[in-house]
This record gives structure tokens, sequence and C-alpha cells, in this order.
């Protein structure tokens, strides 16, 4: 889960006492997964997850009902709150997972040790516990080493932890490309082996995997690792089509984007193609911003494009550039555009003059109208689909600097009237 809290060492204290807590009760409590991983390479973990001996109605009992939540309580994962600077951790009981049927979740799950629990875990860097009051790392899946060489490699047999659960094969390119580390070889030949059955995943699991991937650094990586590993065919089967130059420029300039996002990583992949880009929304069940976004983007690279071939942008009429470069998304077309002008080499200052437009004063980027639908029929235009029309027109005039007052405009209107 993303981290909800703001303070990175009140989260840090938080987490520290809900395992001193633990243990003062007698229990087993340690940090684990992604918290270990992170510390140990000296980032900030961006949030603390505890596993513990205590089952669930321990941890509520010693917390108080007003400081957990039991949203995952069947799970044996226990919510406890921290004071506000600190947000939240997640206490969670040593477990096994039950065998899973259907790839995508365990049919149950049993608790049981420590060891266990770290055995059930993907990745040997994302399997270790730490024991934050004497300092020691917990290691009984050589994560440690793994680490240090910086490889991922999955738990156990690949591809048995591949085949529980398929979404693991999307993690290990978001863990690979996120960290620099290369698939250890029998984890990278089971993925590429298990490639297709990520079709099976749910695609809220797919969109969330692709949504960090999108954001991270490496993130160009991650793309070039889907496409090697065969993974991009079954997560993007709207447009499989791409040869491996297109794949290589996508990924650098979705490396070269300042903002980067999924709609904006999807914008690039689609190029262009707003069918694809809006089936592929729709199956992963994209927010409605997040795919009006990336319609949008789609549409405008479009826009531009056009524009472009008929010749300079800065001399294209600005009413038929406004309704982008003036939109409210257009920082994020500005950083496109800044992005695929870099990784191709082409249309670099056309990017800049774009920057330039979109920096320009909201006044002057989308002034306000002139006329209103009430003035026209005030003016005499009859009620219908002339004036949506009339002040369609009105509106490129006013942007091309060719009515620029309330008078003119009325002038105008009045000619139309009178020419029929
Ligand atoms: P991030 O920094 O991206 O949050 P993370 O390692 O904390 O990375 P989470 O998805 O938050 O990843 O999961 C926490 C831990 O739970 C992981 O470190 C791993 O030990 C375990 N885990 C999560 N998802 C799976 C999975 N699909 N299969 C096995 N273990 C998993
Ligand atoms: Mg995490």
């Amino acid at each position: 889960m993303p981290a909800v809290h703001a303070d990175p060492t009140a989260a840090r204290e938080f987490a520290f006492e809900v395992v001193a807590r633990l243990r003062r009760a007698g229990h087993e409590a340690v940090w684990a997964g992604g918290c270990v991983r992170d510390e140990l390479l000296g980032h900030t973990p961006a949030d603390y997850d505890v596993a513990t001996s205590a089952k669930p109605e321990d941890v509520r009992k010693l917390f108080g009902q007003r400081r957990t939540l039991a949203v995952g309580a069947a799970f044996g994962v226990m919510t406890v709150l921290g004071p506000r600077p600190a947000g939240q951790v997640e206490v969670a009981t040593f477990r096994a997972d039950a065998p899973y049927t259907d790839g995508r979740h365990p049919a149950g799950v049993t608790f049981c040790g420590a060891r266990e629990d770290a055995l059930r875990r993907d990745f040997t860097i994302n399997g270790m516990f730490f024991d934050p009051l004497e300092g020691r790392v917990i290691d009984y899946v050589g994560g440690q080493d793994d680490l240090k060489e910086g490889l991922i490699r999955a738990i156990g047999v690949a591809t048995m932890r591949f085949g529980e659960d398929h979404l693991r094969m999307l993690r290990a390119v978001r863990f690979s490309a996120g960290f620099g580390f290369p698939l250890e070889h029998e984890t990278r030949r089971a993925v590429e082996a298990m490639a297709h059955l990520v079709e099976s995943v749910s695609p809220e699991r797919i969109a969330a995997e692709l949504r960090t991937m999108a954001a991270r650094p490496g993130r160009g990586q991650a793309i070039s690792l889907l496409v090697e590993t065969g993974l991009a065919g079954p997560v993007f089967h709207e447009f499989h089509q791409h040869d491996a130059a297109f794949w290589r420029r996508a990924a650098a300039t979705v490396d070269a984007l300042d903002e980067p996002s999924l709609p904006l990583l999807l914008a690039i992949l689609c190029q262009q193609d707003s069918a694809a880009a809006t089936r592929l929304a729709h199956r992963l069940r994209l927010s409605n911003h997040e795919r009006k976004l990336t319609q949008w983007l789609v549409a405008a690279e479009h826009a531009m494009s056009e524009a472009t071939a008929a010749g300079e942008l800065a001399e294209q009429p600005w009413s038929i550039l406004q309704p982008w470069l003036g939109h409210a998304w257009r920082f994020q077309l500005a950083d496109l555009r800044r992005a695929v002008a870099a990784t191709t080499g082409q249309g670099s200052e056309a990017a800049s003059w774009v920057s330039r437009q979109v920096t320009r004063p909201q006044v002057e980027l989308d002034p306000a109208e002139l006329l209103s639908g009430h003035d026209l029929l005030a003016l005499g235009v009859p009620a219908g689909p002339d004036i949506g029309a009339m002040l369609k027109k009105l509106r490129s005039l006013q942007l091309d600097d060719e009515v620029t007052s309330r008078e003119e405009a009325m002038q105008k209107i009045a000619a139309w009237l009178a020419s029929g």
C-alpha cells in the first residue's frame, strides 16, 4: 500500500514502538519485507510492516479497538494506527499460504512460525526480517547475499512460485527495473516460460503494478524487461505489433519524462492510436481521471503531429493549438513533447516553443469569451444550433486576434445575421 504518512522519522519510531509493545507482551515481533530491504539499501522505506506471532485478536487487545482496523484480519493482518505524522503500521501474524488453486489467491492461510512466513514471500530481498530492538537481520532465505550482489531471485522454485501467483512475474520486473538488479537466471527463465499466464491476473492488480513501475526510476528498463521476458504481449495486447526499435525508443522516452505517470506511459506506448488507448484503459480499469488523461494525451499528440506536418507550430493559427496548449493538462503534453524530442532528436525547437506557450498566463492562454449564448439571443440569433456554431466561430476569431472586443464581436454577429 502506498505510504500515507508524512514524516519518515515518526513512521520509523512508531514502527519501533509497535514491535517493542508486542515483545513486552511476550510475543515475537519483527519488521518484515520491503522495509527491511529498503533500510539495508539505505533507502527510506515507504512504510513499515510488522510480522508477529501474536494473533489478530491479541493485536487488537494490545493496541485497543480505536487504534486498530481489522480490514485484513481474515489473512491475519491488522492495521495499527499511529499518531498522525507517523501514519499506520500493518501488523501481520506469521502465516503460510494454503495452496493456490487459481494462480491468483491462496485458498486460505494458516498461522505458523517466522521461517515459514519468510518462505511464502516472493523474492529473497523481500523475505527478510529485522529486529529493531537488537538491530539484527533475521534472514532465512539468503536475502542479504542477493541484496549485496544485486539480484532478484524467487524464494524456492521460481516456476512454482510464479505458478501460485502470476502477478509475481510483474513484481519481478518492477523490482528488477526499480533497483537496477538483474533477474537471477532461473527466475528469469521462469518468467519467460510463464509470461502468458499474466493474462489471468486481475486487471486492477496489473494496473497497480504498472502504475508503480511508471512512476519510479528505472521505468524505461521496466518496459524493456516486459518486452524481453514476453510479458509485454499479454499486458499490452491492444498494441502488440510494435517492433524492437519502437520499444527501445518508447523506453527511452518514458525515461526522459520529468513528471512520469501511467497515463503518460500509456500515451507513449499507444502512439496516437486512440482506439487502442481506450480499450486498454477500460480493460485495466483505470480511474476515470487516468483514462481521460490518457485519451486526451493521445489525441493531443495526434493534433500536434498534424499541426507540425502543416508547418512550424509557431506559425499555425492559435485557434487550432489553443484547445491543447491552453488546456488544464497542457503541462503533461509539454513534458511528453520534450521527452519525445529528446529521444528522437527531432522537433526539439517545437518542443521548447510548446514549453514556453504552456507557461503563459492563464488569461492569455484561455481568455474570457467575448459574448455568451444569452448575448447572441439578445442580438437576434434564433435559438438552436446556430448559437453554438456562431460562438465557436467567434472564439476562433478571438483566439486568432481577429476580433478583440465585445463591440467588434457584436458587429460580426450582426454581419453574419445580415448575410443569412
Ligand atoms: P514496495 O516498496 O513497492 O511497497 P514491498 O516489498 O513493500 O515493496 P508490498 O507489495 O508492499 O511490497 O508487499 C510487502 C511484502 O509482502 C513484500 O516485501 C513481500 O515480502 C510480500 N509480498 C507482497 N506481495 C507478494 C506476493 N504477490 N507474493 C508473495 N509475497 C508477497
Ligand atoms: Mg510495501
